[in-house]
C-alpha cells in the first residue's frame, strides 16, 4: 500500500520545522477607505489598516476604474467567452494593448492572464525562436521569468544582482555570433533596488545581445506617464521587451509585454501560455486602460506615494528601526530572523490592527527576513505615526534588535551567496 495522504503531510511538516509554513490573512477590501480592510480571524471580525499591498497608488479602487469596469461588466457581460483563437479579441483588449504599446513606445503589446504568465510565456517562448539562444540572468529575478528561462530549454548564466562586470565578463566569454537575451528587472521588490538599465543597454549594444525587462514594480509609478524606470531614464527605446503588470499600480489584474511588431506577433503566435487560455475579461481591460490612462495624465498619485515613502523611512530612521536601505517606494525592515519575522507580524495584526506579510525564504535569502512596507498615496501622516508606534512597541517586546544594536551590514551582502547555493541561482 502506498500511503499517499503520508507524502503531504510530511512536506507540509517541513515548512512547519522551518518556520516557514504560510498561513493567508482573511481579508476583504473596503472600496473607498483604502488602506482599511475587514479581518476575520476565529469567529471575529475586526478593521485593520494594510501596509503591504501591491495595489501602490490605490488605482484598485479608483472611481475611473471602477466605473470603467462595471460599466463593462453591465454592457459585455462577465467572461471572454474563450481564447482569442477560438473567441476572437474584445474590443476592451484591443485598446488595452493600444494604451500599452504607446505607454512604452513601442509598435505592439500584448496582454496576458497575469504577469507571471507574460514572463514564463514570453522568455521561453522569444528565447526558443532564437537559435542556440544564451540566456543571461540576474540572480534575483522573480520566479516567473525564472520559470520561463528554465522552459525556454536554453543555456543560461546568472550574473551576479546588478553587477555590470561580471554581466560583461559572460557576454564576452559568449560566442559573437550567438544569439543572447539578457533578462533582468527594474525595481527589485525585495530590497527596492534599481537595476543600471542604461549601462546594461549599452553592454547588450556592445555584445550584440537582446534585452527583457520586467517593470512589475515600477509601471504606473514611476516616468512623467508612468511608463516605468525605463520611461524615467529615458531609455524605454532602447529595450527590446518590456513586460509589465496590470496588477500592482494599475490596480486591476493581468500582465503584458511590449516590443517590436515581429516579436509581439511571434509570441502571439507560438506562445502556448498565451494561445490556449482563455482571454482576460472585457471589463477588467477596460478597467486597467482606465487606469493606465489616469496615470498617464495625473502625477499625483505618483508624487503622493514617492511622499509618503520618504516619510516612513525618515520616520523609522529618527526612532532607530532597522529600515533597509532602498531606493524607491518600497520600504524593507530588518528582522533577520524567520520565526521572528511571522511573531513580529502576528503581534502588529493582534495588538496594532496592522497588517505587514512577513517575508521568509524563499521569497528572500535565509537570514535576511524583513517586513517589506509599501506606503501609498493613501497612507496619511497619521497612519505612518501609528505604525511607527506599534513597530517601536513590537521591536521592543519581542527584543528584534534595533538598527543601532545591530551588527554590521555585511549581512546583507553575505546573503547572496547563500542564495546562490540554495536557489542555483536565476
Ligand atoms: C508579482 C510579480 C510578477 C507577476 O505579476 P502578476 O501579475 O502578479 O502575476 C512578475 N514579476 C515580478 C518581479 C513580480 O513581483
Amino acid at each position: 500500500m502506498i500511503d499517499y495522504q503520508s507524502h503531504f503531510e510530511s512536506a507540509i511538516e517541513a515548512l512547519h520545522a522551518e518556520r516557514r509554513y504560510r498561513v493567508f490573512a482573511d481579508l476583504e477590501r473596503i472600496a473607498g477607505r483604502f488602506p482599511a480592510a475587514i479581518w476575520r480571524h476565529e469567529g471575529e471580525t475586526r478593521e485593520i489598516t494594510v501596509w503591504c499591498s501591491n495595489d501602490y497608488l490605490g488605482m484598485g479602487q479608483h472611481p475611473a476604474v471602477v466605473d470603467a469596469m462595471s460599466g463593462t461588466l453591465s454592457a459585455m457581460g462577465s467572461g471572454a467567452g474563450g481564447t482569442r483563437n477560438i473567441s476572437g479579441t474584445s474590443h476592451p483588449l484591443v485598446e488595452l494593448e493600444a494604451e500599452l504599446a504607446d505607454l512604452h513606445g513601442k509598435e505592439a503589446a500584448l496582454v496576458f492572464t497575469s504577469g507571471f504568465v507574460s514572463n514564463d510565456a514570453s522568455i521561453s517562448t522569444i528565447a526558443k525562436l532564437l537559435p542556440d539562444c544564451l540566456i543571461l540572468s540576474d540572480e534575483l529575478n522573480h520566479a516567473s521569468m525564472i520559470e520561463g528561462v528554465r522552459r525556454s530549454g536554453c543555456r543560461k548564466q546568472v550574473f551576479r544582482h546588478n553587477d555590470l562586470a561580471h554581466l560583461e565578463e559572460l557576454l564576452k566569454a559568449a560566442d559573437p555570433e550567438r544569439p543572447k537575451l539578457i533578462v533582468f528587472e527594474s525595481v527589485y521588490s525585495m530590497d527596492g533596488d534599481v537595476a543600471p538599465i542604461e549601462a546594461i543597454c549599452d553592454l547588450a549594444e556592445r555584445y550584440n545581445a537582446m534585452t527583457y525587462i520586467d517593470e512589475v514594480h515600477a509601471v504606473g509609478m514611476y516616468g512623467a506617464r508612468g511608463g516605468g524606470i525605463s520611461e524615467r531614464d529615458g531609455v524605454a527605446g532602447r529595450l527590446d521587451v518590456i513586460e509589465g503588470t496590470l496588477a500592482k499600480a494599475f490596480g486591476v489584474l493581468g500582465g503584458y509585454i511590449a516590443g517590436s511588431r515581429a516579436l509581439v506577433d511571434s509570441v502571439r503566435s507560438y506562445a502556448p501560455g498565451f494561445i490556449f487560455t482563455t482571454a482576460l475579461p472585457p471589463a477588467l481591460a477596460a478597467a486597467a486602460t482606465a487606469s493606465i490612462r489616469h496615470l498617464k495624465a495625473s502625477g499625483a498619485e505618483r508624487a503622493g506615494q514617492q511622499r509618503q515613502a520618504a516619510k516612513v523611512k525618515a520616520e523609522f530612521t529618527a526612532s532607530d528601526l532597522p529600515v533597509m536601505p532602498s531606493d524607491t517606494h518600497i520600504v524593507p525592515l530588518w528582522v533577520g530572523d524567520p520565526e521572528l519575522c511571522k511573531q513580529a507580524s502576528d503581534r502588529l495584526l493582534d495588538r496594532h490592527g496592522i497588517y505587514i506579510q512577513p517575508i521568509n525564504y524563499p521569497t528572500v535569502p535565509r537570514g535576511t527576513e524583513r517586513l517589506r512596507i509599501t506606503p501609498t498615496p493613501l497612507h496619511d501622516d497619521a497612519l505612518v505615526a501609528k505604525l511607527t508606534a506599534a513597530l517601536l512597541e513590537t521591536w521592543t517586546a519581542l527584543g528584534i534588535p534595533f538598527a543601532s544594536e545591530r551588527p554590521a551590514r555585511s549581512d546583507e551582502s553575505d546573503a547572496v551567496p547563500a542564495l546562490l547555493v540554495s536557489k542555483a541561482g536565476g
